[in-house]
């Protein structure tokens, strides 16, 4: 049988992680022939690391056969150690009266800790996905921390948007999200990034056409897709953390496992493709194989989307301005 492989989660106790360990441990981010040790992360405060020991109890009481280890940490620097795989999930969240200059402060500090952990004890392989929000600036934040890591190994999570996106084509289609190909979302993970169906297909058909209302694109897709938080914020009383841990699940799988030719989104870091700078973490379209991501190059980008990845990209080099002096 396979060599169990060490996977890193933080937040462990929160809502996401509550919906991200169980599948990870049976088998659904890996596969249902790899073992895994996970090594949970959570704040060294009390009330967190009693709750993570309840979260461990649940995941001993499924007798899951693919989870050969467990372990408890409060500090990066044990929980990164060896590890192949790390979602990093806990962040600080916006408190009452908290500036977004705050936020963004109050997470560097947790992402550059845990960027040089990771950068000092990790896997030289290790797969880094960033769920905690501000994602794309927390994994940008991470990445500089890890200056003897390749960049590539940093991502953040587009894939909830990504997959928002393929349920309201779906739904506006009539057809079946697994028929949906080609589909892809730009830039930050936020109300900002910018869903394209533009080379999507349906069939061998093109969506563009099938769909063909510019109006319900720019005026109800966008937004929808934009604001889905929110919305279900709304309509639940709590976040969207089962979405989420489900979108995790599915970036690592498919960056370990592949896409076998289709297309998924990743938040990367740029190489400037798409005339977006060198090393700021934006959604692109990508295929996976042998465990490396591969954007898809040589697009056709129209005034109406290059508006949006402007927007979009605006965005997160403010963010990154925010954070400068801090790294
Ligand atoms: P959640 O598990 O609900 O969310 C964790 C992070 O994921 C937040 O930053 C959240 O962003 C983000 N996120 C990204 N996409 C989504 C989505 N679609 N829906 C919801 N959240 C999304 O938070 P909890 O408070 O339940 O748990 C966080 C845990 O992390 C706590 O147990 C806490 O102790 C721990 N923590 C750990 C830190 C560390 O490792 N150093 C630092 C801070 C907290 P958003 O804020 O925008 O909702």
């Amino acid at each position: 049988s396979k060599k169990p492989v060490r996977v890193a989660v933080t937040g462990a106790a929160g809502q996401i992680g509550y919906a991200l360990l169980f599948r990870i441990a049976s088998g659904e981010m890996l596969g249902k022939d790899q073992p895994v040790i996970l090594q949970l992360l959570e704040i060294p405060d009390e009330k967190a690391q009693k709750a993570l020991t309840g979260v461990m109890m649940e995941l001993q009481d499924c007798a899951f056969p693919l989870l050969v280890g467990m372990e408890a940490h409060s500090d990066p620097m044990t929980a990164f150690k060896d590890v192949d795989y790390a979602l990093l999930v806990g962040a600080r969240p916006r408190g009452p009266g908290m500036e977004r200059a705050d936020l963004l402060a109050a997470n560097a500090q947790i992402f550059t800790a845990q960027g040089k952990a990771l950068d000092k004890v990790a896997s030289r392989n290790v797969k880094v996905l960033v769920v905690g929000n501000p994602a794309n600036t927390n994994a940008y934040i991470a990445m500089k921390s890890a200056p003897s890591l390749p960049a590539k190994n940093f991502t953040a999570m587009l894939r909830l948007d990504h997959n928002r996106a393929l349920s309201q084509v779906a739904a506006k289609t009539g057809k079946p999200v697994a028929a949906i190909k080609k589909l892809t979302v730009w830039g930050n993970h936020s109300p900002t990034m910018y869903a394209d169906y533009r080379f999507a297909t349906i069939d061998g058909q093109d969506v563009k056409d099938m769909i063909n209302d510019q109006e319900w694109n720019a005026n109800v897709f966008l937004p929808t897709v934009g604001k889905r938080g929110a919305a279900i914020i709304d309509a639940r009383g709590l976040s969207s953390a089962a979405s989420a841990a489900n979108a995790a699940i599915d970036h690592m799988r498919d960056w370990a496992l592949g896409t076998n030719g289709e297309w998924v989104t990743m938040g990367v870091p740029s190489q400037g493709w798409y005339g977006i700078p060198q090393d700021v973490i934006f959604g692109f379209p990508v295929t996976c194989e042998n465990g490396e991501y591969k954007v898809i190059e040589g697009l056709p980008i129209d005034a109406f989307s290059q508006e949006r990845i402007n927007k979009t990209l605006e965005e997160l080099e403010g963010e990154k301005d925010g954070v400068k002096h801090l790294l």
